[in-house]
This record gives structure tokens, sequence and C-alpha cells, in this order.
């Protein structure tokens, strides 16, 4: 009776091992083909400025350059994918650490004061788009977080509200610590994004109308790397727009 027992138990074992190596290599092939889209990706993004900047050089080096006029259009596209190649070499760069395990030390952060600091890095263009700025944060908020992680969120959601406004438009960025989180708001009044699109701007490399040219050196990655950093911090990033209206993203994150 015993030895059935055994035997029994021996089999149920067994299976449930062979259960878990089948889960196990299910999981290890679909983060194998994550890996191989997440190259692949790369690859075609980088290529496409490459192939622009080559191409425009060739064509300036074999007499373009005597026509000032065109000389400066091909200068100035060089410039520009040059630019965005910088962008997505960043923005590849920040994915990378972030698939480490790696976490960065917590340390006590002025949320008021990153934000300042954000803003104060990107007031060019906030002039340029003659954005009205307002941050509603208490200058005494402090939080224990990695400064790093929550820095390249707040960067990208605040860079973004100015890249996607309108001219003229606002920009309001607020916080409220709630039971054991924090809850900010980045609400601009830009160019919304469509419902239906609204879960696949925290895809990598998703960008909503590729006709936006308005910002030509994005990556379609800002969110990504936003998105995966919040959750690597147990938090949360929800979007709510409306088209033509603006955008709310909301940014939650515990502080205990
Ligand atoms: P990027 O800005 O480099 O294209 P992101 O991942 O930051 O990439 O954003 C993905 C897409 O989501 C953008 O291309 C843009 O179409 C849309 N988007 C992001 N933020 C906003 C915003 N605040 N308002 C309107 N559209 C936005």
């Amino acid at each position: 009776f015993v030895d059935a027992n055994v035997v029994q138990l021996n089999t149920v074992k067994s299976k449930f091992q062979a259960l878990v190596i089948l889960y196990d290599l299910t999981e290890g092939r679909r983060v194998e083909r994550m890996q191989l889209d997440f190259v692949r990706n790369v690859s075609h993004e980088l290529k496409t400025p490459v192939t622009a900047i080559t191409g425009f050089a060739e064509t300036l080096l074999a007499g373009a350059a005597e026509e000032p006029a065109t000389q400066k259009q091909f200068l100035q596209i060089i410039y520009d994918e040059s630019t965005r190649l910088t962008a997505l070499i960043q923005d590849i760069l920040a994915l990378s650490h972030l698939d480490r395990k790696d976490q960065s030390q917590d340390q006590l952060v002025n949320v008021y004061e990153l934000v300042q600091a954000n803003l104060e890095l990107m007031q060019q263009k906030i002039r340029q788009k003659q954005l009205h700025v307002s941050v509603d944060i208490s200058k005494t908020l402090q939080i224990k977080i990695s400064k790093m992680k929550f820095n390249q969120i707040l960067k990208n959601l605040i860079a973004n509200g100015i890249t996607y406004n309108k001219s003229n438009g606002s920009l309001v960025i607020t916080a409220q610590v709630e039971k054991e989180q924090i809850r900010m708001h980045i609400v601009d009044s830009g160019l919304g994004i469509p419902s239906d699109l609204q879960s696949r701007i925290f895809e990598r490399f998703y960008r909503v109308d590729q006709a936006r040219a308005t910002h030509k050196s994005g990556t379609g990655l800002g969110l990504a790397i936003a998105s995966e950093l919040t959750v690597s911090l147990e938090g949360e990033l929800t979007v709510d727009s409306q088209l033509g209206v603006g955008s709310e993203f909301i940014l939650k994150l515990p502080i205990v």
C-alpha cells in the first residue's frame, strides 16, 4: 500500500516537474522571441537614419554642394537624422540598463525640485512654444526612491507634454500623497491620442500617426521606458486623453 502511494507520488512529481520544465521552455522561448523582435526593430530603426545620412552625404560629395540652397537643405537633413540617431542610441541604452536586474539605490528625492530641474532643461522648447507651465507640488514633498529611474520617467512624460502640445498651450504638473503612494498628473492641452491607440503608446517603438512630423527626432521608446521603469518600481502609469483636446498621464508610485 505504502509502495503504491510512493509510486503514485513519484508519478505526480515527475509530471509536475515535466510541466514546470515545459513552462520554463515556453517562457524562455517567449523572452527569446521578444529579444529577437527587439533586435530586429532596433536594427531597422538605426538603419533608417544611417541610410539617409550616407545617401545625402554622398550626393553632396558628388557635386550637390555647389548649389547653395540644395547644400543647406541636405545638410539640414543630415543634421536632423544625426539628432534622431543620438536620441535612438540614448533610448536603447536606457532600455538595456532597464533589462539589468541591479536596482539603483533609493534616496530621498524632493519631487518639486526634480520637476523644476527637468523644466529648466526644457526651457528653450517651452519658450519656443510659448507654453503656460504650472507646477502644483509642495516644496517640501520628499519621497524615497531610485532618483535615476524617477527622473527618467518624469523627463519622458514632461518632454512629451511639451513636444505634443500646441503653441500657447498649457502644461500642468501636480503631485499628491495619498495613503502609501504618490500620485502625479502631467496634463497637457496638446494633440491628444485617439482612444483606440491609448494602450499602444506604451509599446516599444510605437508612435501614433507617423505623419505627426512635427517631432522628427522621436524614437517611440520614451513611454515604453517610462512605463517599464514604473513597473520596476511597482507603480502604475496610465493615460487619459482626448483627440484634439489634450492628454493626462497619471503616475502612481509606492513611497514606503
Ligand atoms: P516618441 O515621443 O519618441 O515618439 P513615446 O514613446 O514617448 O515616443 O510616445 C509614443 C507616441 O505616443 C508618440 O509618438 C506620440 O504619438 C504619442 N504621445 C506620447 N505622449 C503624448 C502626449 N502627451 N500627447 C499626445 N501624444 C502623445
